[in-house]
Parts: structure tokens; C-alpha cells; sequence
């Protein structure tokens, strides 16, 4: 059983003042105690050299003066006498210890034979019993020893003093006991609940709540509650950097594991999509061997390996491009550029292509300044403009629109093509993710114009969004922070 602190200092102030009490309550008890006695003593002593006094006194009077005769002869009517004279109870024994007067008390005691006998030594002896004092002193005519007086003495006076000392020290005590306990309670409360909060303090710490209040008190007590409440906080401060680092570490490892799976996925998918244009290649050089005099084969064969060859170009140096700008930080030239004017020299170069598969161009161009590479801003535009002609219908359209909303500037690029569905709009940003391989294949895509897109854009401060994609076609938008003219 825990006992409170607040209970054992309480007893504890308890036990000491009733142990005073207790103490000072036997040296006074035994203080009357022995006074009493000396008192009792001394007045019967007196009373006895009285007898003996009155005895010699009465003897001389006497025309027979031996004393044995005369106790014998008057010592009834002696006794009357001296118990007139001293006021108390007396018997008179000769000096064979045989009672001469007619009061005898305790006559059969064992322990009065006993006191008689001491007393019939020239020694003065007393016996106490109940409330009664026997007291036997001798009888003497100079030397000789003839008879011992005894005085019955009434100790009540004496036993009911003490009784009254002794009964207001057991109230005393008691109260004491009660005022203590009470008394010890309110003292040490304020200081027991002070010990009681910082025991709940520190159970609390162990449960892991670690915010803890300080007290206001200036004493040891006060600094104790302030040493831990500063440890509390440093354990917090710690457990939080631990955890901190932990998440850390967890994020890193994930990004990690990722990165990982990302990376054997992409050389996954390099080696099957690198493989595709070589078996082709490959399959077109067998057939020239074997047949080395068709013409229509050699013809064919020129056509598709020129066509899987660009395709294989073209592929690897997107590969080299993506994987440059995921390996190095990669040195932008970034310069000031009118964007209508990048655009411009961008489409002039695609004329050819939109040509040749009869796609008609709207433009919508706003004047607008940004910060970025060149090279980098015309690979994401080539390519975006590249997948709207690809992937576009025959008699298509293609509409190229810039504007400025506060302190950005858009270029959307929207076609009238096949469109993407719904649920693949995330994946084709993806590298290698391509909606319908074949027809990527067939228009020389490899699923990597996108991701250039995205990663270049992002390098640059910007972000690319799919904004439509349904049977009426696709809509791109790319967003750059514009950049005031007058700044370079
Ligand atoms: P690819 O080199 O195959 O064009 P991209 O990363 O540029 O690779 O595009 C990924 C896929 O997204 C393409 O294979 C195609 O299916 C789809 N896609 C991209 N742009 C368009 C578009 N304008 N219209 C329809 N589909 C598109």
C-alpha cells in the first residue's frame, strides 16, 4: 500500500509531539510520585518520634516505670491517647509483636507480619495497600526497643492528586494526537501537493506528454518543478529532431526506392522500345540478302530503314535529353525572350510538316516577355506542336494562342485530333507511355516527347497542363512567369 507523503508527515509531527508528551507526562507523574512519598514519609517519621516522645513522657509519670508493664497494663488506654494527640488510626504492638490495643488491622497480611517484623528490628517499615499506608516505627526507652506503633494513613488525598495529573495528560496527549494530525495536515498540505503535482509531473513525462507547467515557489521545491520542465522540453526538442529525421530518412528512402523502380522501368522500356526499330532494320538487311535482286524490296527496304533509323535517332536523343536533365543540373542559359517571336520561328520551320498533312494553323499571338533557354523552350514547343500534328485528323486544325493573366504568360496549343481519354490524362507524362502504341510508332513517337516537355518546363519556373482532351481534340497550356519588357 502507497501511503501519501502528506499522511507521513503529518504522522510524523504527530508521533513526535505525543513522544514529548509522553516523556514529559512520566518525568512529572514520577515527580509527584516521589514528592508524595518524601511528604508521607517525613510527616510520619514525625508523628513516630511523637509516639516515642509522648511514650517516654507518659512512662515518666508512671510509679511503675517498666515499660513492658505498663503496655501491657495501660497500653489500650496509651493508644486512645496518641491517636487523639496525632489524629490518625494507631496500633500497638509489644515487644514480642503481639497487639496491645483493640483496633487491629490487618492482623492476618502475610505482608504485615513481614513490615512487623522489620519494625521489631529498631528499623522503621511501611506497607501500602489499596489507598491505606501501614507505617510501623519502634517503640524505644533509650536503647532498648519496646514495642513498634503503627499509624494507619489514608494515601487517597495523595492517589486522586496524581489520578487528576495523570488524567489531564492523557487529555492532553489525545489532543495533542488530534491537534497534531490536523494541525501537521494543513501545514504540509500546500508543500505535500507541491510533491504530489510533480510526482503526477513526471508519471505524465513517462506517458509521453512532455508539456509541464512550472511552480511559482522560490524554494527547492520550485527549482526542482523548473529542472523538469526544462528536461521535459529537451526530451520533446529531442523525440521531435529524432522524429523529424526519421520522417527525413523515411522520405528519403522512399524517394530512393522510387527513383529506383522509376530508373529500371525507363532502361526497361529504352531496351524494348530501341529493340523494335532494330529488328525492323535487322529483317529489311535479311531479306536484301537473300534477295538481293529485287528492286521493289530494295526500294521498300530503303523507305522503312531511312524512316526506323530517324525514329531510332530521334529516340536517342530524347533518351540523352532526359536522362542529362535528370543527372545534371543542367547549365539554362536563361536570357529574356519575346515569346511571339520564338513561336514564330518555330512554326516557320514546321510549315513543311502541317503542309503535308494539310493541317491548317490559327494563331492568336500576344506579346509577352519571358525568362528561359532557348534550346529548352524549343524543345517543349517542337514537341507539343509535333504531337498536335501527329496525332490530329486529316483537314485538321491547329490553334496556337498567347495571353497574360497577372504576372504569367500562357502559350496554348490545341488540335482537333484524336484526343486523349480521360482516365490516361496523368499517364502520358509519363516517359515511354504512349495512348495507342501503334499509331505512336507509326508517326516515329516513343513516348518521350511529353516528359521532355514537362521536365524542361518545370527547370525553367513553369508547368504544363493537359486543359482539354475529348472528340473535338487536345488542348496543351504551358505557363511561364512573364517578365516586365523594361528588365533584362
Ligand atoms: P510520343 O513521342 O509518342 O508522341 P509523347 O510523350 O509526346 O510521346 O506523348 C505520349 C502519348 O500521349 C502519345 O503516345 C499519344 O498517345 C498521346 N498524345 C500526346 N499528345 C497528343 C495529342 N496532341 N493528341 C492526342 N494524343 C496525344
Amino acid at each position: 500500500m502507497r501511503i501519501s507523503i502528506k499522511i507521513k508527515l503529518s504522522m510524523f509531527l504527530t508521533a513526535l509531539l505525543f513522544l514529548v508528551v509522553l516523556l514529559l507526562s512520566l518525568f512529572v507523574l514520577r515527580g509527584i510520585k516521589a514528592n508524595q512519598q518524601d511528604q508521607y514519609e517525613s510527616y510520619l517519621a514525625r508523628q513516630g518520634k511523637t509516639a516515642n516522645t509522648y511514650f517516654f513522657q507518659t512512662l515518666l509519670m508512671e510509679a511503675n516505670k517498666s515499660p513492658g508493664t505498663f503496655l501491657e497494663n495501660k497500653g489500650q488506654d496509651f493508644a486512645e491517647k496518641l491517636e487523639l494527640i496525632i489524629g490518625l488510626p494507631v496500633v500497638l504492638y509489644n515487644e514480642s509483636g503481639e497487639i496491645i490495643s483493640k483496633k487491629p488491622v490487618l492482623s492476618n497480611n502475610e505482608s504485615i507480619s513481614e513490615t512487623l517484623k522489620h519494625a521489631l528490628d529498631k528499623k522503621t517499615a511501611y506497607l501500602t495497600k489499596d489507598s491505606s499506608l501501614y507505617y510501623m516505627t519502634p517503640l524505644l526507652m533509650g536503647d532498648d526497643q519496646v514495642g513498634v506503633v503503627q499509624y494507619n494513613y489514608s494515601l487517597t488525598e495523595y492517589q486522586v492528586f496524581y489520578e487528576s495529573i495523570r488524567h489531564m495528560f492523557v487529555v492532553i496527549g489525545t489532543a495533542v494526537f488530534v491537534l497534531g494530525l490536523l494541525l501537521g495536515n494543513i501545514y504540509y498540505n500546500s508543500f505535500a501537493n507541491n510533491i504530489i503535482s510533480l510526482d503526477k509531473t513526471v508519471d505524465r513525462i513517462k506517458d509521453g506528454h512532455y508539456d509541464t507547467s512550472v511552480m511559482r515557489s522560490r524554494d527547492e521545491i520550485g527549482r526542482l518543478s523548473l529542472g523538469i520542465h526544462h528536461m521535459s522540453q529537451k526530451i520533446k526538442e529531442t523525440i521531435h529532431g529524432m522524429e523529424e529525421e526519421q520522417k527525413k530518412l523515411r522520405l528519403a528512402v522512399d524517394k530512393l526506392s522510387r527513383l529506383d523502380s522509376q530508373q529500371k522501368q525507363f532502361i526497361g522500356n529504352v531496351t524494348h522500345e530501341f529493340k523494335t526499330p532494330l529488328t525492323s532494320i535487322k529483317a529489311y538487311l535479311d531479306l536484301l540478302e537473300m534477295y538481293p535482286e529485287d528492286d521493289g524490296l530494295l526500294e521498300t527496304s530503303i523507305i522503312n530503314i531511312k524512316s526506323e533509323t530517324d525514329r531510332l535517332y530521334d529516340m536517342v536523343e530524347k533518351v540523352l535529353q532526359l536522362s542529362a536533365l535528370d543527372k545534371y543540373d543542367f547549365e539554362l542559359n536563361m536570357e529574356k525572350l519575346e515569346l511571339n517571336q520564338e513561336l514564330e520561328r518555330i512554326l516557320n520551320s514546321l510549315r513543311g510538316k502541317l503542309d503535308k498533312f494539310s493541317i491548317r494553323l490559327i494563331t492568336e499571338l500576344t506579346e509577352g516577355y519571358i525568362k528561359a533557354d532557348k534550346d529548352s523552350l524549343t524543345i517543349i514547343l517542337i514537341n507539343l506542336l509535333d504531337n498536335a500534328i501527329k496525332y490530329n485528323k486529316a483537314n485538321g486544325m491547329i490553334a496556337v494562342k498567347t495571353y497574360e493573366t497577372g504576372d504569367e504568360v500562357h502559350i496554348e496549343i490545341s488540335d482537333t485530333g484524336i484526343g486523349i481519354p480521360k482516365d490516361l490524362v496523368d499517364k502520358v507524362f509519363e516517359p515511354f507511355y504512349m495512348v495507342d502504341k501503334n499509331r505512336s510508332r507509326e508517326v516515329g513517337g516513343a513516348g518521350l516527347g511529353l516528359s521532355l516537355i514537362k521536365k524542361n518546363t518545370e527547370l525553367m519556373g513553369g508547368r504544363v497542363k493537359l486543359l482539354y482532351s475529348g472528340e473535338e481534340g487536345t488542348s496543351f497550356r504551358v505557363t511561364f512567369p512573364s517578365v516586365q519588357e523594361r528588365l533584362k
